[in-house]
């Protein structure tokens, strides 16, 4: 179960959770990062850096913020 990139993310664009990530799976798309769901290993070094609280688990992803899971799915699969 992969972490989650969620709205407050969008405009804000820190990338602190880029520079900790071990396994470098977090890209910049046009409107927020993404975490590649593939790749994540659940460590939580992204969610614990993240300045404005955009970064969950995906079992933890509050009301309202689900259809981020899915637009990092669809992230990724546009660059298959
Ligand atoms: Fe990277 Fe760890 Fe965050 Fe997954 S949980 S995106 S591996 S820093």
């Amino acid at each position: 179960m992969p972490f989650v990139i969620t709205s407050p993310c969008i405009q804000e664009k820190a990338a602190d959770c880029v520079d900790v990530c071990p396994v470098d799976c977090i890209a910049e798309g046009e409107d927020q990062f993404y975490i590649d769901p593939g790749i994540c290993i659940d460590c939580g070094a992204c969610e614990a850096v993240c300045p404005v609280e955009a970064i969950y688990h995906e079992d933890e992803v509050p009301e309202g913020e689900e259809k981020y899971i899915q637009k990092a799915i669809e992230f990724y699969k546009s660059y298959e």
